[in-house]
């Protein structure tokens, strides 16, 4: 029986990694597919080749989320050879129509998702401009090499059943894959060290934006409810005590949320301003990620009914305040 057989590869959108993992037998078989450039497919062909290998010998590539570093080599490897790209049913179509729902994404964050932060002008033209690069990156799967999988069915990889795990917070779309015999879980980004961000993604036409915070902690506790031995991570090292880092990360995100609650009782009132001062000198770096989890966080406060939210009919900011009995003057 085969194990999931980690290859790093680098991931130069930003600093740092992306994981992508080996099952050799009975089909040889890639679980995601690194970021979309030369270093990252020159890493995958010496990490196939390590194994006797090449990209031509994949019969199937699962991709656990629609992020450009998960993805990014599945157009490249559908080239190279006969192997099937494949996503769970509920996010496949961003592998069928990426470049349509990338649009409506960024028309999402130019009309509504943005406005409502309070952001300056440039801060949210960088945003804008940051989406525009990943849509021109992106390269098309022929549509004959893209399957579906049902995402609460379990899923042969290496010759053992894997329970396919649907698991929103991150995205609406996370999948993770638990082996529960060997107690291994390929987690993807809904779980590794440190805690994944909650993308703000554009919500079905119609609807409302969904909390991706409190759904990312309903994910995470479901996810400490598994008997897990060894964690294999979207990014970083495979770790174990997977309750222990599990119960670190929710205790970190609700000290965070206590903290913006103080902010708001100071006087912060958008989500601007909660990013500036949640992250200080260090605003700029954490840039798209530190936006989101100042959302999150709000977001989670507003769930518990500890704030209120009301948007700003000059402005259109979302401005946040304590709950009317409670208000503190800020004078
Ligand atoms: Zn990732």
């Amino acid at each position: 029986m085969s194990q999931p057989i980690r290859i790093e590869l680098p991931f130069t959108l930003e600093d740092g990694s992306v994981n992508v993992y080996l099952f050799r037998k009975p089909e040889a078989v890639l679980v995601d597919a690194g970021y979309g450039d030369a270093a990252s497919w020159t890493a995958l062909e010496a990490g196939l080749a390590d194994h006797g290998l090449t990209a031509a010998d994949l019969s199937r590539v699962i991709i656990t989320h629609p992020h450009v570093d998960h993805y990014g080599l599945a157009a490249r490897i559908a080239e190279a050879g006969p192997a099937r790209i494949c996503m769970a049913n509920v996010g496949v179509d961003w592998l069928r129509h990426f470049p349509t729902l990338w649009r409506q994404r960024i028309a999402y964050y130019r009309d509504d998702f943005l406005p409502g932060l309070g952001l300056t002008p440039a801060h949210a033209a960088a945003m804008l401009g940051w989406m525009e690069q990943t849509l021109a990156a992106w390269t098309p799967i022929p549509a004959d090499r893209i399957c579906a999988f049902p995402a609460d069915e379990p899923l042969m990889l290496g010759g053992q059943r894997w329970q396919a795990l649907h698991l929103p917070g991150h995205n609406a779309w996370q999948m993770a894959f638990y082996q529960p015999e060997r107690r291994q879980l390929i987690s993807s980004d809904a779980l590794m060290i440190p805690t994944a961000t909650p993308v703000v993604d554009a919500p079905p036409p119609g609807q409302p934006r969904p909390p991706a915070l409190p759904q990312m902690m309903a994910s995470l506790a479901q996810l400490a409810a598994l008997d897990v031995e060894t964690v294999f991570p979207g990014h970083g090292a495979p770790f174990g005590e997977h309750r222990a880092v599990i119960r670190g990360q929710l205790a970190r995100i609700r000290s965070r949320a206590d903290e913006c609650l103080h902010h708001v009782q100071a006087g912060a009132a958008t989500v601007a301003d909660l990013f500036t001062r949640l992250y200080g000198d260090r605003a700029a770096r954490v840039g798209a990620a530190g936006l989101w989890m100042a959302v999150g966080y709000l977001d989670l406060l507003v769930a518990e009914g500890r704030l209120a939210a009301e948007r700003g009919a000059a402005s259109g900011a979302w401005r946040y305040r304590l709950p009317s009995a409670t208000a503190l003057s800020n004078t």
